[in-house]
Parts: C-alpha cells; sequence; structure tokens
C-alpha cells in the first residue's frame, strides 16, 4: 500500500461484534451491508479508512461517492468546527452571512443564468424540489426519465427511478414516463445518441399529453454503473422536450464539483445547459447538504407560496460546503481527477487485455465503471464473480463499490484528493484478485 503519515487514534468503543448486535436490533433492515461480513470504519483521513483494529483501506467508493475533497480534510473540519461554536441553527426566517454569502459563491460556479439557490438536505429532496419547480414553472405535469437512473428514494423521486432494486411496491412515479435508457455498451443502438433520442420523440407522442413537464437525467449514470449517456444524446433531448414545453433538469448529485474531471458538471460536458441542477454528496465533503439552482425566471414560478424547509443551509453545513468549494480550487482537485483518473482509466484499460472477465471500462475522471461479463459476446452479467473480487480486494485493503442493473459493475468513485500511486495500487491488487479467482 502506498506510504501514508496518519496513525488512527486508538478504537475504545463496543467491539464490532456488539456494534453488529445494537446494528441489528435498533436500525432498519431496511439497510444493507456492503461486504459479506461487515467492515466496521472508525476514521477517515484523506483517501484512507480505518478500521477498529487500525487497517487501513484505500476508499475507492468515497462514502458513495460523497466524500469529494478527502476524510476529514483540514480545512473543512476547520470550518465546521468555528461554525459549529458560533451558530448551529437558525433557520432561513432569520438573515445569516454563510448561507446567503455560500449561496453566491456557489451561483459563481454554475454557467449561465443559473444563479438561483435553493438549499436542502439530501439529493432526494433536491430532485423532489427540481420536480415541482419543473412543473409550477410550465404549467404540465408529464415527466421524462431513463431507464436506469437513480434520483432518489422518496416517493416521488423513487418513481423517477429505472431500476426494480430501488423501488418500493407503494404508489409513486405519477406523470413520469420512462425513456429507453442510451447506453453504448447494452443499449440497442450502441453509442448512437440520435436513435436512442428517437425513442423519447416517440415516448412524447404516444404516452403523453404532447405537453412536457421536464427531462431528468444523470450525465453519468452513477448507480447503474458509470453508464455514460450515448454521444449527441443529451443535446437532442433537451432540444425536444424544450419544443414539447419542458425543461431540461440535470442531476450532478454524483457528478459535478469536478468528479468527472474535464468540467466542474457533468452536463458541461455533454454540451448542454440545462434550466434546473440538482446537487448533493459532493458539495458537503459528507456534511448533509444538497441544492437546487435555477434561473430567476423559473424560481419565480414558486414566489407567490411559502415553501421551506428547517435544515436547508444550516449554517455548519453551509459554512463546510464554503470551504469544499476553496479547497477544491485551491488544491486543483477537479485537475487532479482529471490526471489520476485518465492515469486509472488507461491502466484500467490495459487490465482488460488480460482478463476476459472485464466486458467494459468506462467512465470521465473520477467516476469510473468496470463492467464484469461471463462472456464477453453474449454479455451476460458476471455478478457472483464481481462479488469475489470484490471480497478480495477488501481483504487486500481496498474498499470498491459496485452497482449496474445486475449488480455487475465495479464503481471507482474515490475521494478526489486520491493520488496515482494509490491509482496503481487499486490497479494491482484488482490485476492480483482477477488472476487468483
Ligand atoms: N441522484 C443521484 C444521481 C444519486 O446518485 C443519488 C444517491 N445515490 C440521489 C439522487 C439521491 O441522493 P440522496 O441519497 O442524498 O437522497
Amino acid at each position: 500500500m502506498p506510504p501514508f503519515k496518519h496513525t488512527p487514534a486508538p478504537y475504545t468503543g463496543p467491539s464490532k461484534e456488539e456494534v453488529i448486535a445494537l446494528r441489528k436490533k435498533y436500525l432498519s433492515p431496511a439497510m444493507f451491508w456492503h461486504f459479506r461480513e461487515p467492515v466496521m470504519i472508525t476514521e477517515g483521513k484523506m483517501q484512507y479508512l480505518f478500521d477498529e483494529k487500525g487497517r487501513r483501506y484505500l476508499d475507492a467508493f468515497a462514502g458513495i461517492v460523497t466524500v469529494s475533497v478527502g476524510h476529514c480534510h483540514p480545512e473543512v473540519v476547520a470550518a465546521v468546527d468555528r461554525q459549529n461554536s458560533l451558530l448551529q441553527h437558525t433557520t432561513t426566517i432569520y438573515l445569516n452571512n454563510e448561507i446567503a454569502e455560500y449561496a453566491k459563491e456557489l451561483a459563481d460556479k454554475m454557467p449561465g443564468d443559473l444563479k438561483v439557490v435553493y438549499f436542502v438536505n439530501s439529493g432526494s429532496e433536491a430532485n423532489d424540489m427540481a420536480l415541482m419547480l419543473a412543473r409550477a414553472y410550465t404549467g404540465n405535469y408529464d415527466m421524462i426519465t431513463l431507464r436506469n437512473g437513480y434520483h432518489g428514494m422518496s416517493p416521488e423521486t423513487m418513481g423517477l427511478c429505472g431500476q426494480h432494486t430501488w423501488k418500493q411496491p407503494i404508489p409513486q412515479g405519477f406523470g413520469v414516463r420512462h425513456a429507453m435508457n442510451p447506453d453504448p455498451y447494452r443499449g440497442p443502438f450502441g453509442n448512437d445518441g440520435q436513435k436512442y433520442a428517437a425513442d423519447v420523440a416517440d415516448l412524447i407522442a404516444g404516452a403523453t399529453s404532447g405537453q412536457v413537464a421536464g427531462f431528468i437525467a444523470e450525465t453519468i449514470q452513477g448507480v447503474g454503473g458509470a453508464v455514460q449517456l450515448a454521444d449527441g444524446y443529451l443535446p437532442a433531448v433537451h432540444k425536444l422536450v424544450r419544443e414539447h414545453g419542458g425543461v431540461c433538469i440535470a442531476d450532478e448529485v454524483q457528478t459535478g464539483f469536478g468528479r468527472t474531471g474535464s468540467a466542474f458538471w457533468g452536463f458541461q460536458n455533454a454540451g448542454v445547459m440545462p434550466d434546473i441542477v440538482t446537487m448533493a454528496k459532493g458539495i458537503g465533503n459528507g456534511l448533509p447538504l444538497a441544492a437546487v439552482v435555477t434561473t430567476p425566471e423559473i424560481a419565480a414560478s414558486l414566489a407567490k407560496r411559502i415553501h421551506f424547509n428547517t435544515f436547508g443551509g444550516n449554517p455548519v453545513c453551509s459554512a463546510g460546503g464554503r470551504a469544499v468549494l476553496r479547497v477544491i480550487e485551491r488544491e486543483g482537485i477537479q485537475q487532479n481527477a482529471a490526471a489520476v483518473g485518465s492515469h486509472l482509466l488507461s491502466r484500467l484499460r490495459a487490465l482488460q487485455q488480460k482478463h476476459d472477465l472485464i466486458g467494459d471500462v468506462r467512465g470521465r475522471g473520477l467516476m469510473l465503471g468496470l463492467e464484469l461479463v461471463k462472456d464477453r459476446a453474449t454479455k451476460a452479467p458476471a455478478t457472483a464473480e464481481l462479488g469475489e473480487v470484490f471480497e478480495r480486494m477488501k481483504d487486500m485493503g481496498v474498499l470498491m463499490g459496485k452497482g449496474g442493473l445486475y449488480g455487475n459493475v465495479f464503481r471507482i468513485k474515490p475521494p478526489m484528493c486520491i493520488t496515482r500511486q494509490d491509482a496503481d495500487f487499486l490497479v494491482d491488487v484488482m490485476d492480483h484478485a482477477m488472476s487468483t479467482l
């Protein structure tokens, strides 16, 4: 493992077995464990996590793409500590500088007319809000989204999700239509975005009133397995949706804040300009913070009635969010995501030459996916094999993410402070795990 200067504090809490018993008894069974044998994490420092025995792991999943600038980054910790002892909470019914200055700094990061910020606490809430804005502004009801997309766990956003794993059997998805997924690896039209866009035209004509409220998509599908939408798809669909009265929403919950390396926002890679952008996860480096950013005109559609939450833009989270923006800028975090990401991508592509198990390598920056297949011709998902490699990598000190419709995609989305040496270590460990299967 690459050298790293940090000695975790001795862990003095209840034993792992006791924590497992507490969790089983007192936490909802709806949650799940990532590994067969649960890993207990007691400390985090930058791109590394430590368990109760002081064992170090390279974190290749970043608390599900959330720890953007590094676990317990000193500048974020200092900003949070400072605000925490000054003022923890008031809500926006009072004036506070932290949230107002933060809104301006976030708006400065947005292109065009995207200048009005509404703070919430999670990606699900942000997408709920975006849905409401789209409907309030257009006066239309029908929403278009993608099969294999993920947008949240509230009843409204669950209805937007295109994966059965994330759906409860409850009423959901009113007015939501799921378009064919423009997946270059598995989709029927390969990387031809225009052909998938034709399916959206068909959907609007056949399954809606003809008047659309909006279209929402991730620019790279995260939970769905780092699926990059086919070339030209987003510009074509945005045009189509606008022709039918709708607005375009970019779900940047995973792809924002420089994660794709080549741009600060994922939609910039696709050359589109959304009307509403939702963000969470990386925005707060782990703090419960999320936001919706839109144009003054669209924001005004909700101005006639009060729409308000208690915690959104809480001063402690705002202070942390501001520190995240400063660190991204000063430490060249986006540039690091681009450089280490492209090194990682080329090493993974080389690994694909060696292991037939790797069907597809894809992604941008530090949002990468590796799809495992039993057979490259049939593309039969190698879900069990992935599980095996995943466990072995954990035993060798690398915590990976997984996902995709069939659970056969490695999701590599580490804190963006990861080094080239860490990337090499990850690939060597994966190579070893696959070679000894
Ligand atoms: N959108 C995307 C693209 C996501 O990946 C997620 C979370 N995985 C959400 C929305 C929902 O965010 P949260 O879990 O914070 O509600």
